[in-house]
């Protein structure tokens, strides 16, 4: 009996916003290993009689650069894993692709490239990227099998593992080694401009499961890149994997040239405009606005209280406004007598300081909820989204006694999505602003639409 493949899995992600005035470290990111690790991917490796070594894999909120030391000794200690693990077979890696490290342009492909120098050229290398990650030379020249969310909002990450998975596993059992193609598109707009929830994102991505039915390719990609980094390796790309390099050319070539040609198209996927815009907008029925500017899963900071002061000023009532991060909140309520406190900005985010007297505050979950003239604001101790249904109601907090939820999010969670109410985008100041004209452009490679307008870009076959 042949003695049983072995393959590794692990890899990091996030996603860092260059206008954040926050750094990602140790405490940001939450480290997956063990028998989690293998349930996260959920692959039945057991059927294809893979022996699995989980490794590490750490996973933090967007947020802003990653500190230099924290990913040095991060690598350090998982290339240490790996060595260990080895010899393999494989090593499946999840990372996001919109990493982004002070001195290192391009640390996805730097982290990739030293897992290849350890475990060697004949081990198989398979990546799963987020579709708003950012690809380089350096990541393809170093992996056998490279596959990406084909849906934002995302709802196919565990189907992303499986196409990674079984790549990997089929080509360590004796298939034949795959290959990965790239052309860069020199496009970068928000996810919320290239929701695969409509066109023109919507049938593109539709088109990239028939590409994988072609002679020759086994998983066609389009990433849209990551608009928050004024980095020289944030671009949109198609990445092709595939048996046959000229059928691997040409449908990278299509996706590439597809998207270059609907790029005028790209538009946000909801109703949007400035706060102002917003409050005129407000219906009589319960709604939501999405406070995209301050987005933490972005990479916004979430401390902001533009929304807030306006809703305030505008003396609205039966609102939520879920959430505002305002780091030691609790201690500097609970327990005391004090009702009224500042918010907003206290990370360093910017916007307007809001002073809320409370008239009812309770604390849950990390989080005091304060009632104030009609408005229930939840400050949360640490940055976070509520993008969940359960992460109002483990609040006590029943959604359906407002009239107006505030959520800092750009396009909405699939379950805020399920609740069908009428929706806004607002677009207001942050790390994460959606006016790409007034985002800092010192880095980014040139012609970049819509930064720049060219009319041609030449496919790189
Ligand atoms: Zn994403």
């Amino acid at each position: 009996m042949s003695k049983r493949k072995r393959i590794a899995i692990g890899g990091i992600s996030t996603e860092c916003s260059t206008y954040s005035p926050l750094f990602q470290t140790e405490a940001d990111f939450e480290q997956v290993q063990g028998s989690p690790l293998v349930d996260l991917v959920d692959f039945p490796f057991e059927k294809y009689e893979i022996e699995v070594e989980p490794l590490s894999y750490y996973k933090a909120i967007p947020g802003g650069l990653v500190e230099a030391d924290f990913y040095e000794k991060t690598k350090c200690g998982f290339m240490e894993q790996i060595r260990d693990a080895c010899p393999l077979d494989g090593v499946l890696l999840l990372m996001h692709g919109a990493m982004y490290v002070p001195g290192i342009e391009d640390p996805e492909g730097d982290w990739i490239s030293v897992v290849r120098s350890v475990v060697g050229e004949k081990c198989i290398i398979s990546v799963c990227f987020d579709l708003h990650g950012n690809v380089t030379d350096k990541i393809i020249r170093n992996i056998d099998v490279f596959a990406a969310y084909r849906t934002a909002p995302h709802i196919d990450e565990k189907k992303t593992y499986y196409r990674a998975a079984k790549l990997l596993v089929t080509t360590v059992n004796g298939g034949r080694r795959p290959k990965v193609v790239w052309s860069p598109i020199p496009v970068l707009v928000s996810g919320e401009m290239s929701s695969t929830c409509i066109e023109p994102c919507k049938s593109i991505y539709k088109q990239l499961e028939n590409f994988d039915q072609r002679e020759g390719i086994l998983d066609a990609n389009l990433l849209i890149g990551y608009l928050w980094a004024d980095s020289e390796t944030a671009i949109a790309s198609a990445v092709v994997t595939c048996t046959d390099l000229k059928a691997g050319r040409e449908t990278c070539a299509e996706i590439a040239e597809t998207y270059w040609q609907k790029r005028n198209e790209l538009t946000f996927d909801m109703q949007a405009g400035d706060l102002k815009e917003a409050i005129a907008w407000l219906p009589g029925e319960f709604s939501i606005l999405a406070d995209s500017g301050d987005n933490p899963t972005a990479g916004g900071v979430g401390d902001r209280a533009d929304v807030l002061e306006a809703l305030i000023d505008a003396e609205i009532e039966g609102v939520l406004v879920a959430g505002i991060a305002s780091p030691g909140i609790i201690n500097k309520l609970q327990g005391t007598n004090k009702t009224a406190v500042t918010v907003g900005g206290e990370l360093g985010g910017g916007g307007p300081n809001v002073i809320l007297n409370a008239e009812k505050i309770y604390f849950k979950n990390e989080c005091a909820v304060l009632s104030m003239n009609g408005i229930t604001t939840v400050l949360t101790e640490k940055r976070r989204p509520f993008h969940k249904l359960s992460d109002f109601t483990e609040l006590g907090i029943e959604l359906k006694e407002y009239r107006l939820l505030v959520v800092k999010s750009g396009y909405l969670s699939p379950e805020l999505q399920s609740l069908s109410a009428p929706s806004f985008m607002i677009l207001t100041d942050g790390a994460v602003c959606q006016h790409f004209a007034n985002l800092e452009n010192k880095h980014r490679q040139r012609p970049m639409f819509p930064f720049q307008n060219s009319t041609d870009f030449e496919i790189n076959e």
